[in-house]
């Protein structure tokens, strides 16, 4: 496979771009792989590629039952960060953030990764005590965290309203410069071609529809491409994960489905160059570069495996954003859509092995998957060649809600919905 680079593109230019090759092939299914891994987003590419790349594991099939990025990597809000307060998820993310640092080098694909920072608003001095605990701890890992007071705020973000005219007026925030975005199909597409590159068997549109087992050994998958055997299988499915591991006749996951709505605006010049996060309700917001204003908020709060949303959220995150941002009041909204969460009942993953014999899993990434990928992949890889986890996922374990060893993240409880 050629490499993309500057001689690349003015060969093909002078042929008018009709010889691009194919970025991944379009694989017919063989009847045994060594893993089979089961769901083709970020998650599960990643897999692939680290699997080959890290592991020298290439006889490996991604089954996808739609095509290639059309599950949450391709529906994300593209936020990157690893400002998270418990040490085991501050030490994944920011091992995360520094495979972010030199993706597009790793891959050869760019993956417009923009350091461009996140700052979460503060809205009351208790709130901004937290936010000093949280940047402390945060620092204490050797992770980057700067507390900014409204002056710099203002400073830096020059479209908020940073006035005292409001119910929640801003009284500081915390800032993670290392933090952005990043271009979330690219991270499909990039990954999908690292793997391919190995000779990773990428077959879309195949659907895993039951599980192969000799005793409660799972041996292999059944799919509407028919029956694929493999010692290893590995689930990556995001919010599909309950009801594929129903089909292997575990009926009770810690996880809850849920919807999450993605807002893009007409575009405009430049105004936030930044990632800026409402600390009275919930709201993200960054602006992408073609120039829509991209944002979300909160769940719509009732269990779904629909990939659209209702306006009750849109009309809650609308209001957070002219908030913030009284002049974008007159924008234009073009698109919207929804993806399924994989909410876990304590707001942080599990990557483990099992919980059948055969099977590996990765799932429960609630809001935070997509700064996940890179090292979701690099540690589910990991796990599956060793059979054993890393030490960065030693503590994503699926018994942990049976044992009560539960990484509280929010600090909100069993309550998939508040995570
Ligand atoms: C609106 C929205 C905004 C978000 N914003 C952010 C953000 O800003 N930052 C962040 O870090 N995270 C964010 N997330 C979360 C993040 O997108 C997800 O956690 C992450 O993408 C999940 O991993 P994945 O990419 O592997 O999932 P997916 O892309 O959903 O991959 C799972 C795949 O499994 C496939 N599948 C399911 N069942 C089967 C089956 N039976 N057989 C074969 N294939 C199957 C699906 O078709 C799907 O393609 C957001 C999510 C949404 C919906």
């Amino acid at each position: 496979m050629s490499r993309y680079s500057a001689f690349s593109l003015i060969k093909n230019a002078l042929s008018g771009h009709k010889n691009w090759k194919r970025t991944w092939r379009a694989a017919e299914p063989k009847p045994h792989y060594d893993v089979i891994i089961v769901g083709g987003g970020g998650h599960g590419l990643a897999t692939a590629y680290y699997l080959a790349k890290e592991h020298g594991i290439r006889n490996v099939a991604v089954l996808e039952k739609g095509g290639l990025g059309s599950g949450n990597i391709g529906r994300n809000t593209t936020i990157v960060r690893s400002n998270y307060i418990l040490p085991a998820n501050t030490r994944f993310y920011e091992h995360s953030m520094k495979l972010w640092e030199g993706l597009s080098n790793d891959l050869n694909y760019n993956m417009m990764f923009s350091q461009r920072g996140v700052i979460n608003l503060a809205h009351t001095p208790g709130q901004m005590d937290a936010f000093a605990r949280r940047g402390n701890a945060i620092l204490l890992e050797g992770v980057d965290a700067e507390l900014l007071d409204t002056e710099e705020i203002s400073r830096r973000v020059p479209g908020l309203y940073t006035g005292q005219n409001t119910r929640f007026p801003i009284v500081g925030g915390l800032c993670q410069p290392r933090g952005g975005t990043a271009r979330h199909d690219a991270v499909a597409w990039g990954y999908a071609r690292g793997a391919d590159k190995y000779g990773v068997d990428i077959i879309e549109h195949c659907e895993v529809t039951g599980f192969i087992k000799d005793g409660d050994t799972v041996t292999g998958v059944k799919t509407t491409r028919g029956d694929i055997s493999a010692p290893k299988v590995a689930i990556s499915v995001a919010g599909n994960t309950s009801t594929v591991m129903k089909l292997a006749s575990i009926d009770k996951m810690p996880i809850e489905s849920h919807v999450l709505q993605a807002f893009v605006t007409e575009p405009l010049k430049p105004l936030i160059n930044t990632v800026v996060t409402f600390g009275a309700g919930h709201l993200y917001i960054s602006q992408s570069d073609k120039g829509g204003l991209v944002f979300g908020g909160d769940l719509d709060g009732y269990n779904s495996y629909a990939q659209r949303g209702n306006l009750p959220i849109f009309e809650h995150v609308a209001a957070a954003a002219v908030t913030m941002f009284p002049n974008l009041a007159r924008l234009k909204l073009l698109r919207n859509w929804g993806g399924i969460m994989d909410m876990s009942m304590d707001g942080s993953p599990i990557i483990c092995t099992g919980p059948l014999p055969g099977m590996y899993l990765n799932a429960g990434w609630c809001y935070g998957g997509f700064k996940a990928t890179p090292a979701a992949g690099w540690c589910f890889a990991h796990t599956i060649a060793n059979d054993a986890p890393h030490a960065l996922n030693a503590d994503f374990t699926l018994d942990r809600f049976y044992n009560g060893r539960q990484l509280d993240e929010r600090g909100a409880g069993p309550y998939p919905a508040h995570q």
